[in-house]
């Protein structure tokens, strides 16, 4: 399959140039040529496949002709060791809770299954012991998603740069006790500093011409496709439990709501609608970084600072997967709005709702699902049925957490394990020609 960048200004990729650069040379985002329609059959019979086996089934129309069959089988079983089941909360609204892998976040799919595509790609060369160097830079989930999946890889080292003292003890713990093939980089700066000083190694000749380096940031293929797996298993649950009613053209009365900062995550879903998953429509819930929202609104695209939020990992003012919607509707505004309505919360809407929700039906949500799930609450229709991605587990956000419910709410044993490894980092002052000088000497 070729890949084409948003931008147009670059030629078609590979897949392997477009999982190895990331970004195109246009700085577009790489999009696949075509996206195939599963066939009526897979959906008849959905509910009766394990969620690997109907993942793989979607990895092979994306990636089928660059992955032979059983590397790619491999790849997916590999990637899907945990599931992602669809808990009821509440009447019509459901969860689909993305949080049971190793760092309890959704980024861990994506992560995980890059890890072994790019470990696939570098043995096939026959000088495969030339290292592959992931450097990336991290406010907390994304370097421990990526450190985690790429822990233990091959032929792969990770350096994961982080703002010294501005990531949560939690979220440090999940990728600087690690060791092995993971490097943390502990960076006198803030998360902009750590951004750009792996963007300068990018661009730095000497450094290149020394050692292999490739991005791991969520605008990457093969971190944000893998994502479009669990809609369908969404579906399946929904389906199996006789949740759903079809129409005559087979739209079924599931919205899908998702909460979103690069969009990265929606998008996918938009993938696998266009897949063929019969989705009514789905709804991008937004914190107070209301870009999208006001998008949809008004048809112009505004980027803003980001707002810092309670749901942090949606802090984004210029969501880069808004490259790829437009794509993907031909630039046409009511096309999208055809498909996706917004939200936006403020804080205490989302303190509101963690609260609220709590105390009518026990069930905890996390600052992110929050978002989805009030959503839901707001814009769902008595005969549909509704479900919202909850991106985290609660207790990666434990402290903010306890607060407003004022609860004491259990940290899952995979977390503690994590806070009672022993940190290991490299720290270094907020200066390139010093990180530089530490990476040549690898
Ligand atoms: C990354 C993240 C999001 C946002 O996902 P996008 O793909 O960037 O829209 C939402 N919730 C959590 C917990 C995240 O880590």
């Amino acid at each position: 399959m070729k890949y084409y960048s948003t931008q147009h200004q670059a030629a078609d990729a590979t897949l392997r140039e477009a999982v190895e650069r990331g970004l195109a040379p246009d700085r577009g985002l790489y999009m696949p040529e075509n996206i195939q329609k599963l066939p009526a059959a897979f959906f008849d019979h959905i509910d009766e496949m394990s969620f690997q086996e109907m993942a793989f089934e979607v990895a092979k129309a994306f990636f089928g002709e660059d992955v032979d069959e059983a590397s790619l089988r491999h790849i997916v079983y590999d990637t899907l060791a945990f599931d992602t089941p669809v808990v009821n909360v509440d009447g019509n609204i459901n969860a689909l809770e993305l949080f049971h892998g190793p760092t309890l976040a959704f980024k861990d799919v994506g992560a995980r299954f890059m890890a072994r595509l790019l470990q696939y790609f570098i043995k096939q060369d026959a000088l495969a012991n030339e290292q592959v160097n992931v450097l990336v830079a991290t406010s907390g989930d994304t370097g421990s998603a990526v450190a985690n999946g790429f822990l233990g890889v091959d032929g792969i080292h990770v350096y994961v740069l982080y703002p010294k003292g501005k990531v949560s003890k939690i979220q440090e713990s999940q990728f600087t006790t690690l060791g092995r093939n993971i490097t943390a980089i502990e960076v006198d700066g803030v998360f902009d500093d750590c951004q750009t000083l792996v963007k300068n190694a990018f661009m730095d000749a000497e450094l290149n011409a020394h050692m292999k380096l490739t991005s791991a940031n969520s605008i990457n293929v093969a971190r944000f496709l893998p994502q479009a797996f669990y809609y369908f298993n969404a579906f399946a649950q929904l389906k199996k439990a006789g949740k759903l009613t079809f129409d005559a053209d087979g739209k079924s009365n599931m919205v899908v709501c998702v909460p979103s900062g690069n969009f990265g995550n929606i998008t996918a879903g938009l993938f696998a609608m266009r897949m063929g998953l019969p989705v009514k429509h789905f709804i991008a819930a937004n914190n107070a970084n209301d870009i999208f929202y006001n998008y949809l609104q008004t048809g112009e695209y505004h980027p803003m600072p980001s707002k810092q939020t309670l749901a942090n990992a949606m802090d984004v003012g210029d969501p880069s997967n808004f490259a790829r919607i437009l794509a993907l509707y031909d630039n046409s505004w009511e096309a999208i709005k055809a498909n996706i309505s917004g939200a936006t919360y403020p804080d205490p809407s989302i303190r509101q709702t963690m609260k609220a929700c709590h105390e009518a039906t026990g069930y905890v949500l996390d600052p992110h699902g929050a978002c989805g799930y009030q959503a839901l609450k707001e814009q769902l229709a008595q005969d549909e049925v509704g479900v919202f991605l909850e991106t985290a587990h609660p207790a990666k956000f434990k402290e903010k957490v306890d607060d407003i419910i004022g609860a004491d709410i259990d940290i899952p044993e995979r977390l503690q394990d994590f806070m009672r490894g022993t940190k290991q980092s490299v720290e270094l002052p907020n200066d390139f020609g010093t990180f530089k000088h530490y990476l040549m000497k690898q």
